[in-house]
């Protein structure tokens, strides 16, 4: 079963693929209206997916995702800093932390798991499969004042990082993320 489409930027679910290469003209008809033209030439990274709502095109791009990455941080507050909630998954000290503060400058409640083979391979599928190197750096809805914030935060081990917020607004799959998040740190994350 494929992966259902669902735009890393707006969440819509009507997107097309492209298709690269030279186009015999019998086939043209068939071909618009179901796939985006990308061209003949095909660039590395070119993107494989077109959404049909806002025209982000997403896909193509590849990140080493196993082996690598020194440490994961995903974090929810109020748009105060408030009522936050962190989860760090610390690949070289082999530790998930859950944290859950009450304000911006109280002392977290913490709790402390292993995080073990089976873990990694549920968070590297859980990146894997909400695009989240396809999501944009920065999710806004100014149509609401306060709400929530949130960041996502990946660390490699030779230095680079990768990082992802948004505030009242969320990539496409943002809710299956929290889940499988949940799932990793054994508490909710949302
Ligand atoms: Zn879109």
């Amino acid at each position: 079963m494929g992966k259902r489409k669902i735009c890393p930027r707006c969440g819509s679910n009507a997107a097309s693929r492209f298709i690269y290469g030279l186009i015999h003209p019998d086939d043209l008809d068939n071909i618009r209206g179901n796939y985006v033209l990308g061209g003949c030439v095909i660039e590395e990274d070119a993107p494989t997916t077109q959404c049909d709502t806002c025209a982000y095109r997403w896909g193509g791009k590849q990140l080493n995702l196993q082996g690598d990455i020194s440490k994961f941080t995903a974090r929810t507050s109020d748009c105060w800093g408030f009522g936050a909630i962190q989860i760090e998954a610390d690949f070289q000290l082999g530790t998930i932390t859950y944290s859950q503060f009450e304000g911006p400058f109280s002392i977290p409640e913490i709790k402390q798991s292993i995080f073990t083979n089976n873990k990694k391979d549920l968070l590297i599928h859980t990146l894997e499969y909400s695009d989240f190197i396809d999501w944009i750096e920065q999710y806004k809805n100014n149509m609401v004042i306060d709400g929530r914030q949130w960041f996502v935060k990946l660390e490699f081990t030779d230095g680079s990082v990768i990082e992802k917020s948004g505030r009242n607004a969320y990539p496409g799959r943002w809710k299956y993320f929290c889940k499988k998040l949940s799932e990793l740190a054994n508490a909710t994350f949302s």
